[in-house]
């Protein structure tokens, strides 16, 4: 069982089971939505997943797409998307360990900020993977 949890630790959540997914992203919406130059996220199932504590809020910053955060400190999240329906991608920064993440690849590094210097060898992809 992994867990996770914003700042103030009044949202939490928890998972078992394979993860779908382990990138970085570099979209001009997750960057703005985070605050920061990068993000990064582990996609889990639902079937396997569940928030704990309390249950998060959501922005809906795209048609079908919900970004979950803690009302109470302001931490994003998740993220929901109905392309990847029966997923919830999570920030890997709201870990209870981020050390142990292991990012795979990198999705939109089209859009990655220009002072953003990352010396890794994963596989980038402009746009989307899929
Ligand atoms: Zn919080
Ligand atoms: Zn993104």
């Amino acid at each position: 069982m992994k867990k996770g949890h914003c700042l103030c630790g009044q949202v939490g959540w928890q998972y078992s089971g394979v993860e779908t997914w382990a990138c970085y992203c570099h979209c001009k919406d997750c960057t703005r939505n985070c605050a920061a130059p990068v993000t990064a996220f582990i996609g889990v199932e639902l079937k396997s997943f569940e928030w704990i504590n309390g249950e998060p809020r959501f922005y809906s910053s795209t048609a079908g797409v919900n970004r979950y955060f803690c009302e109470h400190c302001g931490t994003p999240m998740a993220f929901q998307a109905e392309r990847y329906s029966g997923e919830i991608h999570l920030y890997a920064a709201t870990l209870e360990n981020p050390e142990e993440f292991k990012p795979e690849f990198h999705v939109h590094t089209a859009k990655q900020l220009p002072w953003l210097e990352l010396a890794d060898d994963l596989p980038k992809f402009g746009g989307s993977k899929t």
